[in-house]
């Protein structure tokens, strides 16, 4: 019998605001454990949450760029459950109601178009962070995570392969990246995954017993996970084992998953409404305000550059994968119309600095105007293309514009053929015997007159048009 895989994946995106889902608390990055927290983290009695704006609108913009309906009436739970990193024992989350429901994502996989249904969205917050000694008898705990918010987005099982699941993760990545609510910087943890599997026989549509896997910190563990996880299921149930409901870790280091606990359901969390926070109706021009905030998305920016730029869909998707690239490439060409240099250059040079010192494309200090402004001087043959490259690392490293390291160094190619003559008339004065040389046949003479003119121009000249000028000079 033919077995096929089914997959639903879970994100979970920490959503990038200045303070905590319910409370004042920073969420600044890599500060002193247990310096960002306060009574409402810790859940001490007489402290009341209050939900912060922010990520609310975040969640909204989310949910409506994933095309889902928002829910007519807000409300949040408590899931109760106890774990030394959550010193509440409860996490604020919501059951019934979530923020949103019943969108999708479309992507393309195989060189096909799929569309992966998403089941729902909703807020929450995340949990503190244990730090295990090793070795050591005890644990620490950092609270400065606690309260984070989390949106977590989960779709229907809509995934038939590891490969799909890695497709979907980037192409929802890149959506998430567009909307500006997230690092979605899976090493600092802003962007997780759990992954829900099972195998039926092909064709069926029934559902095997689940496994939820854990632990993936990169798209290509997730992928590597699945794979591991449908092979495993596969040899079982061709074996005739019954498979059970259960949660798995990723060991990377083994490459294997290794049962963690067997699966507990919604009513093992005890849920009930937060009786701190009242249930909601967000106002529905609140929330059209925020839809007219979604910029374009990738795909639909994917289609309008292919409509307009004479360039390859390699070129284009690798320009679209990054927003500020994408729009970087458009402000460079509003000053330089040549959009197959401009992509060049962007995805070459520009690229590989920025991958080398780990920053984003803005962050170079290069302005798209900058770009456009050395670009111009090679066509021009102010410059030759081998020193534009030289001048642009050069402008990196000094945060400068390329056209004042030109400038500054006199770096300018001298093409004004007028001044040229006036040059080549005198070296050629002052060579005669190699003119006589050149006239009677020895062609290299001709190289040394070349070279006489570079030394007077201190190898600004433009060897073409010196050329052109000698040629015309000495007769032919
Ligand atoms: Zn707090």
């Amino acid at each position: 019998m033919k077995y096929e895989p089914v997959i639903g994946l879970e994100v979970h995106l920490q959503l990038k605001t200045k303070t905590k889902a319910f409370c004042g608390c920073s969420t600044l990055f890599g500060q002193r454990p247990n310096s960002q927290s306060c009574p409402v983290c810790l859940g001490l009695p007489g402290s009341l949450p209050k939900l912060n704006h922010e990520a609310f609108g975040h969640s909204i913009k989310v949910a409506l760029a994933l095309h889902c309906s928002v829910q007519k009436e807000i409300k949040f739970d408590r899931k109760n459950y106890y774990y030394p990193d959550l010193p509440k024992n409860f996490q604020i989350s919501q059951y019934d109601k979530p923020v949103a429901h019943d969108g999708f994502v479309d992507i393309s996989s195989c060189g096909k178009i799929k569309k992966i249904r998403i089941k729902r969205v909703h807020l929450e917050e995340d949990a503190g962070k244990l730090i295990h000694q090793t070795g050591g008898p005890y644990s620490l705990f950092d609270c400065n995570r606690a309260g984070m918010p989390l949106l977590e987005i989960v779709t229907e099982p809509d995934i038939n392969s590891p490969e799909e699941a890695y497709d979907y993760l980037t192409g929802l990545k890149s959506i998430l990246k567009y909307l500006e609510v997230s690092d979605c910087d899976m090493e600092k943890g802003s962007l997780r995954c759990d992954a829900n599997i099972s195998v039926r026989p092909a064709g069926s549509d029934k559902l095997g017993s689940k496994v939820e896997l854990k632990n993936m910190n990169s798209f290509k563990a997730v992928r590597l996970a699945l794979e591991h996880e449908v092979s495993r299921q596969m040899e079982a149930v061709s074996a005739g084992e019954k498979l059970q409901q259960e949660t798995r870790l990723w060991d990377a280091g083994k490459a294997v998953t290794l049962l963690m606990r067997t699966k507990e359901e919604a009513h093992d969390y005890r849920y009930f409404p937060e009786p701190d926070l009242v249930p909601f109706v967000p106002d529905p021009s609140y929330v059209e305000d925020i839809r007219k905030t979604i910029p374009e998305m990738p795909d639909a920016k994917a289609k309008r550059f292919k409509e307009r730029f004479n360039l390859s869909d390699y070129d284009i998707a690798v320009l679209v994968s990054d927003k500020a690239a994408a729009d970087y490439f458009e402000k460079c060409l509003e000053s330089y119309d040549n959009p197959k240099t401009v992509a060049n250059w962007i995805m070459g040079d520009i690229t590989a600095q920025s991958n080398l010192k780990n920053t984003g494309i803005r962050e170079l200090g290069i302005s798209p105007q900058g770009l456009a402004e050395l670009l111009k001087m090679i066509d021009g043959q102010l410059i030759s293309g081998k020193m534009a490259k030289e001048v642009l690392l050069e402008a990196i490293e000094k945060r400068c514009e390329p056209a004042q390291i030109v400038r500054s160094k006199g770096l300018e190619q001298l093409s004004d053929k007028g001044e040229l003559e006036k040059i080549v008339k005198v070296i050629l004065g002052r060579n005669e015997k190699s003119v006589q040389d050149y006239k009677g046949g020895k062609k290299n003479a001709l190289t040394f007159i070349i070279g006489q003119v570079m030394r007077e121009t201190k190898g600004k000249a433009n060897p073409a048009v010196i050329n052109e000028i000698l040629k015309k000079s000495l007769g032919e």
